[in-house]
């Protein structure tokens, strides 16, 4: 049977999110916004953190095991929704906990998971970060869409050579949230892709290893300046010589099915902190048309464009909504084995409601450009993240589907059908090889 409402143990888990975000996080939201210094405005939040770790929203979707929550997908998106309609960067920062600490439960051994995720979830002081570093700056070769490319000269550069029993590690990542850590010194861990073998493809040559907060030869750059989702932290991390023991290696050679799981997992996360943005928006223009009038006599919402355009909003939050949920309750049904559905779901709303949030400012007319006194401007930059990061939707999300479909056995009704789809390394690389035209 199709329910879509909400156990009783669902409705308390969002009305506690939505306390938090409302009471806690909120007040702290405009000042760290506005803080010229990314750092300062990462460090402003602080204190909603810790408590945010200490309600158990920081490491809740691992299992109990180690001191998680045990929470489902389903149960995530419902907390995320609320505390993204407060602010998705903050929502962003527990997301990556998560991009960092689930590849440890898919691909570690017992041992490895032990230590680390029990670390990780019971934690004495509130304030653990875990980082997850994929993202490479750009350069030729540089970026990161292309992970998955079949030559050892493309896709990921951050190399680790076996020597001695050590892997000694060198290059530069751009981008991971959190990775600096509160103070510039690192996150208390960071799980990071790098090529552990230099002649093969990113099909062979990718692994995960784990980077203890202190280790020597990091160099933590000042952090990116974002336009948007600004109570997160982007770091730029330099590696030289950086020496980890072989033991913290994890998916050997699968480093290219981490990056896949992992923002796979995070697809309908994303995607439903696109709905909380985009509802944040529409909330406040629905007020706002029902209530100014523009001159007129009557409330803007009489004008048949202005109910129009709110309708259509509406639909498309409603819409980006339960395809986050299909892909959240997928994954639940099929171990977290949601690719192609996870990244649609993060495709579809992230890009859905970046229009409704724009549609939200045509509807609301000028005064919406002000800064001042209304909060469209925010959620715009806010919202114009979703397409372009969690493994952007051009590059690496869209791909994803797509190598899944090329398959000859692949069976177009089997989300319908509810019917479970194993991710292979044969539906990577696919659209990694630009063709450009013919000389001549
Ligand atoms: C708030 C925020 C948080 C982030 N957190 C993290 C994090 O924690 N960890 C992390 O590793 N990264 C993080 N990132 C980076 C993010 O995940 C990016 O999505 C990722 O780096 C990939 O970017 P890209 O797709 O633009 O790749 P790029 O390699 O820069 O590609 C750029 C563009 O080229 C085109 N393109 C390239 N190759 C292809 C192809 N084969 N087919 C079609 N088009 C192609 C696409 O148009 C694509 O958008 C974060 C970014 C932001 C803004």
């Amino acid at each position: 049977m199709i329910d879509f409402s909400l156990t009783p143990e669902q409705q308390t888990l969002q009305k506690v999110a939505r306390e938090f975000a409302q009471d806690i996080l909120k007040p702290l939201v405009r000042a760290a916004d506005a803080e010229p210094d990314p750092l300062k405005g990462f460090q402003t939040i602080k204190p909603a953190y810790e408590k945010a770790y200490e309600m158990g929203f920081a490491t809740g979707y691992l299992p109990k095991e180690y001191g998680g929550g045990g929470l489902t997908n389903m149960d995530v998106l419902i907390a995320v929704e609320e505390i993204a309609a407060v602010d998705p960067g903050f929502g962003c920062i527990l997301l990556v906990n998560g991009l960092a600490l689930m590849p440890l439960l898919w691909f570690g051994n017992d041992a490895q998971k032990k230590k680390w995720l029990t670390q990780a979830c019971t934690s004495k002081s509130k304030d653990y970060l875990a980082g997850w570093l994929v993202s490479e700056p750009a350069g030729s070769p540089g970026g990161t869409a292309n992970f998955d490319h079949p030559s050892p000269k493309a896709g990921i550069q951050v190399t680790a050579d076996l020597k001695n029993g050590e892997y000694v590690i060198n290059g530069r990542k751009y981008w991971p949230s959190s990775a600096a850590g509160w103070d510039m010194k690192g996150a208390d861990v960071n799980v990071m892709v790098v090529r552990t073998d230099r002649n093969k493809g990113g099909r062979g040559a990718l692994s995960c290893v784990i980077i203890e907060r202190g280790t020597p030869g990091i160099t933590y750059e000042p952090l990116i300046d974002t336009m948007g989702q600004r109570l997160n932290q982007n770091a730029d991390i330099h590696f030289n010589n950086v020496r980890v023991p072989a033991e913290n290696v994890f998916a050997l050679g699968d480093g290219d099915l981490a990056i896949s799981k992992a923002f796979t997992w995070s697809g309908p996360v994303a995607g439903i902190a696109a709905v909380g943005t985009a509802r944040a928006a529409y909330e406040y223009v629905l007020n706002w048309a029902k209530t100014y009038t523009a001159g007129g006599l009557d409330p803007i919402i009489y004008h048949q464009n202005v109910g129009y355009m709110l309708t259509d909003i509406a639909m498309r939050i409603e819409a980006s909504r339960y395809l986050s949920y299909k892909a959240a309750h997928y994954a639940d049904s099929h171990n977290y084995e949601n690719h192609a559905l996870g990244a649609m779901s993060k495709i579809y709303a992230g890009e859905t409601c970046f229009q409704a949030v724009y549609d939200c400012m045509r509807v609301m007319g000028i005064n919406s450009y002000d800064r001042r006194s209304h909060p469209l401007e925010k959620y715009l930059r806010d919202v114009l993240c979703f397409p372009i990061y969690d493994a952007g939707n051009m590059g690496m999300q869209r791909r994803k589907i797509w190598g899944v479909m090329a398959q000859e056995n692949f069976n177009p009704r089997a989300f319908m059908d509810n019917e479970r789809i194993e991710f292979t390394k044969e539906m990577e690389g696919i659209g990694t090889a630009g063709t450009p035209p013919p000389k001549g």
